[in-house]
């Protein structure tokens, strides 16, 4: 719950207290944490920003914590903890295979985040390849594409406007070349849901390929990769409650194996020898560790295993049974704010709807507020109310803009500051110290 300590602070205060839905079924670090606010006292901080980083499940930090004292290097040695690490890290690839319903023959690549797996991805295309990527994707999924002929994709206003879209862009293409559609499951902004299984069905219906960026979908719904029938899947762990560096790639294996290895390196090499002119031959593995040269990050596969297991364990229709209450509630608030405006592309604002129908978006809200500049309403939700939300332009510029039906009148990337370290002020000093004042 979220209360500011003093009476005297102006404006509501967000409560999901004696609220029988909200008993977390997945307890995370970081609940009790306490923060000053600017009008004297503590509260109890609220992160409504877990679709920037989720914090982690506790069930994953006791899981990480049981094994760091066991860690060992990954695929180098026979040394016991080597070897129980090897077999944590090739396990972890096993349980997100499963987690992703993917097919067999399908490879898991353990990668540092989504952006990285899209651009693994982009490096994998075959030559020739034109991709086809919507203009309101997140910038991980519309920037990497820069060695391939790219078609971008109008915004189209409902999920039906978005097949068709789709449908007569690949119409136009030679059916016999390749071709890659990429496409978010759930908007990072609008928190929306994608078509996703009309979109792969229309791709494929004209020779394409399709990945699924699944960074804010795979930590609220069930992604499968055989019923919504994509080609790759990409996430982030430290979206899916496990924030220990890693992500995944995961799907067709052709494309990948058909590609030199994204980092060239020990791990990747099957075999490597000097040639008679002096030269060096090299031969990769044509597994994922292809991709995955240098010393893996067995400690972040193993937390998106765990988180993984989590999930399914308490239960997607479940999660998504409490999601869809929450939202229903937070819009409901919202929508006594005059001065509030959600943002919606497809423009249906009604998630509320009845018990075990289809939701039709995930627990992200974007709003803007008349009167108010993003950035100074986010810090004083903070200062004044001990509430973290997410504020600018969501790595999502053009869909953003769209939403405003003008130019934002901030700018900036995804956070990254433009000054050095040093020269920036905000919150400083170790979490040891206590907040910075
Ligand atoms: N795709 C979507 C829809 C996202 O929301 C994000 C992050 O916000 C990304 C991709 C990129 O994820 P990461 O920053 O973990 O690479």
């Amino acid at each position: 719950s979220v209360r500011p300590h003093t009476a005297d602070t102006a404006g509501p205060a967000a409560t999901v207290d004696n609220d029988p839905c909200c008993d977390a079924p997945l307890p995370v670090l970081g609940r009790d944490v306490t923060v000053p606010l600017v009008t004297g006292g503590e509260v109890t901080y609220a992160a409504l920003d877990y679709a920037a980083s989720a914090p982690v499940l506790q069930r994953v930090w006791d899981d990480v914590a049981a094994y760091a004292p066991y860690y060992g290097s990954v695929h180098r040695g026979a040394g016991y903890l080597s070897q129980l690490s090897t077999d944590l890290f090739e396990n972890s690839r096993l349980t997100v295979h499963e987690f992703l319903d993917c097919r067999e023959g399908d490879q898991v690549v353990f990668t540092r985040s989504t952006t990285d797996s899209l651009n693994l991805l982009a490096r994998a295309l075959p030559e020739g390849c034109e991709v086809f990527v919507f203009e309101t994707e997140h910038h991980a999924s519309l920037l990497p594409w820069t060695n391939a002929r790219v078609t971008y994709l109008n915004a189209p206003r409902t999920p039906g406007e978005a097949v068709r879209t789709l449908e007569s862009a690949l119409a136009g293409r030679d059916p016999h070349g390749p071709a890659l559609v990429c496409v978010t499951g759930a908007s990072n902004v609008t928190g929306e849901l994608w078509p996703v299984r009309e979109l792969a069905a229309a791709a494929h219906a004209h020779g394409a390929r399709i990945v699924l960026d699944a960074a804010q979908l795979a930590p609220h719904h069930r992604v499968s990769v055989r019923d919504l029938d994509v080609d790759w899947v990409a996430f982030s762990g430290h979206k899916l409650y496990a924030p220990f560096g890693s992500g995944v790639l995961a799907g067709r294996a052709d494309w990948l194996q058909g590609a030199e290895p994204y980092l060239a390196g020990g791990g990747a090499s099957r075999r490597v020898a000097r040639r008679t002119d002096g030269g060096v031959d090299v031969e990769w593995h044509t597994t994922a560790a292809r991709h995955e040269a240098g010393s893996p990050n067995v400690i972040g596969a193993y937390a998106i295993a765990s988180a993984c297991r989590a999930l399914t364990e308490a239960g997607f229709d479940a999660l998504v049974e409490r999601e869809r209450h929450l939202v229903a509630k937070v819009l409901a608030g919202l929508a006594e704010v005059p001065e509030v405006r959600v943002l919606s592309l497809f423009g249906d604002d009604s998630p509320s709807r009845s018990a075990g129908e289809t939701p039709t978006r995930v627990g992200v809200i974007s709003f803007v507020v008349e009167g108010w500049n993003s950035s100074h309403f986010a810090a004083a939700l903070s200062a004044e109310y001990g509430i973290g939300v997410r504020d600018g332009l969501f790595c999502a510029h053009p869909l953003v803009r769209t939403l405003l039906g003008s130019e934002p009148q901030e700018v900036g990337e995804c956070g990254a500051p433009d000054a050095e370290p040093g020269e920036r002020s905000g919150v400083g000093g170790s979490p040891a110290d206590g907040p910075a004042r």
